[in-house]
């Protein structure tokens, strides 16, 4: 990869711990098949490599957003059962057919132009009908179902549609007791009877995310669509341990500290001089900035691992390096690894950074850059 030296920062993968996620998140939800979520570079993670070591450990299915994503994903080799759901009203839904990809589908719009991609392919196109059952996001609103539904029956007699799926996505899983999860329910249930009267068999029935997959059996169905929880973050603080499950982080992003000096009491630290030594102390220069997806939140609240040990982010976060507090009588050198977060026993989690950043781990993966270089271990 261009940019950072490897050495010098990396965000490590763990795949070891990925596949264990992904079994024990596959015998939790077990009847119901595993479909693991690999858009946005695997939450950052890496997708190839991802994908690869999902199918591995028990993912029957994968899932992605945009077409890019599927056809990448068939691009380097995966031929196993992948679900796009993102696209635009330009974009050429042929090369997913073509590709064997299933595809989504909110209205009777898109089913005409799955039907035309079929024509073309010269193949049976593939389709999971969306429906919204409360997220208001896509998937077709309630009083939009019947004519989904009819021009996807309508497909199915031609010859050109097959219904593999029917499937909604929840507002607040990760919430337990929230009152929008059994709105939903009732309503995916509405849909799945509107469905059948029009004449429209679908093969699985989907709704839950990670939340859903590890609190709500009644949301699992035939076939859960796991993210978070495979990269081993909770979706929500105590989730998992709700659930009775283990999940290990997967991400370490680590680098080797640059540059290491000690200041004088009523020194000030990065732009701004946002926080000011109260003591002589010792701070260490951390190669990776908010350009690496670092939050500028991060200033003066995170804590980072070095040496076994936590160290706090002093001042503001630049674009391509922070400071932290090495302490006193720290015997700190440069080249000593520092861990931003990660899984070991001493180290902050990506949840913990999103705690003190006012945002969730989702985030704090998924952001971090491109000129970080991932090493798959
Ligand atoms: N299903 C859909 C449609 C999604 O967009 C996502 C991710 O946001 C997921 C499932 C996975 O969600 P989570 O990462 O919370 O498991």
């Amino acid at each position: 990869s261009p940019g950072l030296d490897p050495v010098t920062a990396s965000a490590e993968i763990d795949l070891a711990a990925f596949r264990e996620n992904v079994a024990t998140l596959a015998a939790h939800v077990g009847p119901a098949a595993l479909m693991v979520v690999v858009k946005a570079d695997a939450y950052g993670h890496g997708t190839v490599a991802c994908a690869r070591e999902a199918r591995i450990a028990g993912a029957s299915w994968l899932g992605v957003a945009t077409p890019t994503e599927a056809l990448s994903l068939r691009g380097a080799g995966d031929a196993g059962r992948l679900l796009c759901w993102l696209y635009g009203p330009a974009e050429d839904l042929s090369p997913l057919v073509a590709a064997d990809v299933d595809v989504s589908a909110s209205s009777a719009e898109d089913v005409s132009r799955l039907v035309a991609a079929a024509a073309v392919t010269e193949r049976v196109a593939r389709v999971h009908l969306k429906v919204d059952t409360g997220l208001t996001r896509n998937g077709a609103p309630e009083p939009g179902w019947a004519e989904l539904f009819a021009a996807a029956a309508e497909a199915v007699d031609a010859g050109a549609l097959r219904v593999v799926g029917l499937w909604s996505h929840l507002a607040a899983a990760d919430e337990p007791g929230h009152p929008s999860v059994a709105l939903q329910l009732a309503a995916f249930d509405r849909a799945y009877t509107a469905a059948r009267l029009a004449g429209v068999q679908p093969e699985l029935r989907h709704l839950a995310n990670s939340a859903g997959a590890l609190l709500l059996p009644e949301a699992r169905f035939d076939l859960v669509r796991v993210g978070i929880a495979a990269y081993g973050i909770e979706p929500a603080p105590g989730l998992a341990e709700l659930a009775g499950v283990r999940l290990t982080p997967v991400m370490r992003l680590r680098a080797q500290l640059a540059l290491v000096k000690r200041i004088e009491a009523g020194t000030g630290v990065s732009y701004g001089w946002t926080w000011t030594a109260p003591e002589d102390t010792v701070v260490g220069l951390v190669p990776l900035g908010y350009a690496d997806g670092v939050p500028r939140h991060a200033g003066n609240v995170a804590e980072v691992e070095v040496g076994g040990r936590r160290a706090p982010v002093r001042g503001r976060i630049c674009m391509d390096q922070l400071v932290v507090e090495l302490g006193p009588g720290s015997r700190a050198e440069p080249g000593d690894e520092v861990t931003l977060f990660g899984a070991g026993p001493d180290a902050p989690t990506a949840a913990d950074w999103a705690e003190v950043c006012g945002t969730i781990g989702y985030e704090i993966v998924t952001r971090v850059g491109a000129r970080v270089p991932r090493h798959h271990l």
